[in-house]
């Protein structure tokens, strides 16, 4: 049998090893998701709601122990951890509310009309159901939100919908751990084990066998745009397709007009430094490009307060001291991006060479928008605590190198308070892109709620229709069905045959 090694993130010492999934286990935990298919489908919204709410009250409840180890395996500092945990168990909750409420099974009543086609019809009814078992892939640097008990696993759950993981291998200790307390509770409530699964394994395999098992009804994964685009293609590639809702990196540009500039520069480059290097820049929210316009303007020298911008943001960087990246293989992949920008001829404007055995340090480059037009490795994530200052002559430009991006979890535009044509240009042009768009502040941090979008069109994600965070999240585990002309006794079971 294969083992994995749980690794401090901070020392790169191994703290335990784990036996890998064998592939027999792979299916074994794929069928006994499908066997807990049918009673869970069935189950009403209080049942799906009690289950997410224990889940939520088990993780508060192993909080320090769940939270120590996290820090062990991804050195993110507990004051994030603790906050994470909360937000997890706050989105279970949300989830729970949701499920117990019903407002995602919401049907449409389509009366029968009297009279021929096409304004006559037959009485029709459109259900929602849940699509089954769902295969969830794990991010490294969300160990509580985007991992075992996540908004994934969250939102399949109160769709209906086992939920087999595949834990990440950079917090194995944490995943098997959470994995126990979903054990508990199921067994506490009296429902199979199966609800819930997790296989982990090193490579390739253990993932892509259980995308491909025959019971997985549809994969969600939160990661890298290469992994995601992998997976995509194996559920794709299946005798019977699956959805596959992959949520993957971004460079999320973000957009500082002169005139905002000229007077709160200061005060946004310090906000910015923040955003770039917060958790070690390791978020897929991480402003990645900044992109400033230097176009001739009769009141003011814009290209000037954009060279003073550039200059308090590569000393407010300066300033920042990252923590420890979450894996070895991340740093090393960090600083290999790095040397692409330098390679494809960025001006690197901040590049710190960090003491041996030491967390990297902040980078700040700067291209032209031709160049970054140009060249595709200009536009790739760099997943660490770096940022890619982008400098236009022009509106349209700027909104070249918006379409040059193609596609971003967010896009942030600061100074378009007044309404104009080139508010409105920027604002099109931002919305063409992104899933999100921000007026104010920065885009790490994404709150949970009615109304976020966290998603995009490629390469930030592989369904721009769907959303990862937030309430709309449970629809991508769901199914319409129409009920034509159906009997009585259905109806009155509100359209569930059990
Ligand atoms: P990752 O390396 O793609 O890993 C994610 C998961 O997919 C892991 O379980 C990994 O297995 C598996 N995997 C990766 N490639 C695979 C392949 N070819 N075949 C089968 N399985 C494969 O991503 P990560 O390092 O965890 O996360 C960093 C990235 O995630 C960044 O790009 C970040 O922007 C993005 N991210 C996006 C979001 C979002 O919501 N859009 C949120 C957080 C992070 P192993 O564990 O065995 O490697």
């Amino acid at each position: 049998m294969s083992t994995l090694q749980s690794f401090s993130a901070r020392t790169g010492d191994v703290l335990a090893e784990l036996p890998a999934t064998s592939p027999a286990a792979v299916d074994a935990a794929c069928e006994a998701a499908a066997a807990a298919f049918a009673p869970w489908q069935a189950a009403t919204g209080a049942e799906r709601a009690a289950l997410l709410r224990g889940l939520a009250a088990a993780l508060e409840a192993d909080r320090e122990a769940l939270v120590a180890l996290a820090d062990q395996e991804t050195a993110l500092g507990p004051v994030r951890l603790n906050g994470e945990l909360d937000r997890t168990a706050f989105q279970l909750r949300r989830f729970a509310d949701l499920a117990e409420r019903g407002e995602p099974f919401a049907f449409v009543d389509d009366p029968a009309v009297a009279g021929a086609p096409p304004a006559g019809h037959p009485a029709m009814q459109r259900w929602s159901v849940p699509l089954g078992p769902v295969a969830m892939f794990s991010a490294s640097n969300f160990p509580f939100a985007f991992s075992v008990l996540g908004g994934d696993t969250a939102s399949a759950l109160a769709a209906g919908c086992p939920v087999v993981v595949k834990a990440h291998t950079g917090h194995l200790q944490l995943s098997n751990r959470v994995f126990g307390l979903i054990q508990q509770v199921l067994a506490a409530q009296g429902l199979p084990a199966g609800l819930v699964g997790l296989v982990q394994g090193g490579g390739r395999d253990v993932g892509v066998r259980l995308i491909r098992h025959p019971a997985i009804a549809a994969g969600a994964f939160t990661g890298s745009t290469q992994g995601g685009a992998a997976l995509a293609a194996e559920a794709a590639a299946r005798p019977r397709p699956i959805p596959f809702y992959g949520e993957l990196g971004s460079v999320n540009p973000t957009i500082a007009l002169p005139a905002k500039l000229a007077t709160d520069g200061a005060a946004l480059a310090t906000t910015l430094a923040g955003s770039i290097t917060l958790g070690c820049g390791q978020f897929c929210t991480n402003p990645g490009v900044i992109l400033l316009i230097d176009e001739v303007q009769p009141e003011m020298d814009a290209k000037a307060v954009n060279d003073a911008f550039v200059a308090q943001l590569a000393e407010a960087l300066k300033a920042q001291q990252p923590h420890a990246m979450l894996t070895t293989a991340m740093r090393g992949a960090f600083e290999a991006g790095v040397a692409h920008w330098a390679q494809a001829g960025a001006d690197m404007l901040l590049q710190e060479t960090a003491a041996a055995g030491q967390p990297p340090r902040p980078v700040l480059a700067q291209v032209s928008a031709l160049e970054f037009i140009a060249k595709a490795a200009l536009r790739e994530e760099v997943f660490g605590p770096s940022s890619l200052i982008v400098r236009a002559a022009s509106l349209s430009q700027a909104l070249q190198v918006l379409q040059a991006v193609g596609g971003s979890l967010t896009v942030t535009l600061w100074g378009v308070e007044q309404d104009s044509d080139k508010s409105r240009a920027l604002v099109r042009g931002a919305m063409a892109i992104a899933g999100r768009v921000l007026f104010a502040g920065v885009p790490t941090g994404v709150a949970v709620t009615a109304a976020q979008q966290h998603g995009g069109p490629w390469p930030s994600s592989t369904r721009p229709e769907s959303t990862s965070v937030g309430d709309a999240a449970l629809a991508r585990f769901l199914r319409p069905v129409c009920l034509q002309d159906a009997p009585a006794w259905l109806t009155a079971r509100a359209g569930r045959p059990v």
